[in-house]
């Protein structure tokens, strides 16, 4: 059976994006694919973290991969800090990497910002630590949002770089993006051209799995959009990213195509669109939400789930670390 591995980030809030272009669609694939699911807290402190916090969203990230449906029995839940593969790997890729690959990576320029000398070195590695994510267990299906598209590339040239050089056909797999469902690129809220972010400091401009019903439907009323009406076919769309963001949102949601989506609504107005669209929204995250609020009350299941998974984790890592470190010649003895 071929091997998923994604991850992601305890950096803050939980949002609807990471809802619809990830933990969704990992909830689908469970049952034709090996699943390790990580909670990466290592990527996470290339920007700062308060370390209690730090903590806290670990937990609430795997809280929210258990409530919307992830077996963590059958497949591998656990936080990435906890495998020490993850760190060894990720040096030994530092070492396979080129500069001018990650000088292209747009994700380091976007978090970095203007005063890029001021940014960590971790941040600027981070690929590099994602590609040991993955291929520290041979994985060869990566489910991500679009956003992780070009760190997945440079995945893949580390591995047939690695194998090139070190002159080990097919050691390393060339792992495939999985990037699915109508929702792969959640837009802010409030700017329908700027990726919608755990890290974006304005919190109207996300869906929070932890907000309640009532600030859902305040975000929704208050989202970005125009006084035109909703167009019926995505020509319509041109030149209003917040208006084709929050269809899609709605088309992500009910299980519906745009174009389904569009014949309902064409010719409304927003008043009325954005009613259902929040009470979509929240009959479909209330059950999510209500089950991780009863996962935190009592986090030693949590716990429990992630403990269990860094165990098996380790095991299915170990010895293809063992064997990285040879092929590299380092030596045990
Ligand atoms: P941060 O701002 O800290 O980078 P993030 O919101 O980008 O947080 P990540 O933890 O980096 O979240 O990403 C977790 C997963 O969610 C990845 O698979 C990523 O591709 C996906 N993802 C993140 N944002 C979106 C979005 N707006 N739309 C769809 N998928 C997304
Ligand atoms: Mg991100």
């Amino acid at each position: 059976m071929s091997r998923i591995f994604s991850g992601i980030q305890p950096t803050g809030n939980l949002h609807l994006g990471n809802y619809l272009g990830a933990v969704r669609n990992w909830v689908k694939l469970q049952d034709d694919f090996e699943c390790i699911f990580c909670v990466v807290d290592m990527h996470a402190i290339t920007m700062w973290q308060e370390p209690a916090e730090l903590t806290a969203s670990t937990r609430e990230v795997a809280a929210a991969m258990i409530a919307s449906g992830v077996d963590a029995k059958q497949h591998i839940i656990f936080n990435q800090s906890q495998v020490s593969g993850h760190a060894e790997l990720a040096w030994i890729f530092n070492c396979v990497a080129r500069l001018g690959w990650l000088n292209r990576m747009t994700q380091f320029k976007d978090k970095a910002g203007k005063n890029k000398e001021n940014a960590s070195v971790g941040l600027y590695a981070y690929p590099n630590l994602m590609a040991a994510d993955i291929l520290l267990y041979k994985a060869t299906h990566v489910p991500v949002g679009e956003d992780q598209k070009q760190h997945l590339e440079l995945a893949r040239d580390i591995a047939a770089k690695f194998n090139n050089d070190f002159g080990v056909e097919n050691f390393f797999p060339q792992p495939e993006p999985l990037i699915l469902g109508t929702a792969t690129r959640v837009m802010s809220l409030k700017d329908g051209t700027k990726k919608m972010s755990k890290s974006d400091p304005s919190d109207l401009s996300r869906i929070n799995m932890t907000d309640d019903a009532d600030t859902i439907v305040k975000k929704i009323r208050k989202a970005k959009t125009d006084a035109e009406a909703l167009p019926g076919d995505v020509k319509g769309f041109e030149g209003r990213p917040e208006v084709a963001n929050l269809m899609g949102i709605y088309a992500a949601l009910s299980d519906a195509t745009m174009d389904e989506t569009l014949t309902k609504f064409a010719g409304e107005g927003f008043g009325t669109f954005k009613q259902h669209l929040a009470d979509l929204a929240v009959a479909k995250l209330g059950p999510i939400q209500d089950e991780m609020r009863r996962l935190m009350a009592a986090p030693d299941h949590v716990d429990q789930v992630l403990r269990d998974g860094a165990e098996r984790a380790r095991a299915i890592s170990e010895p293809i670390m063992q064997d990285i470190k040879k092929t590299v010649g380092f030596l045990n003895v």
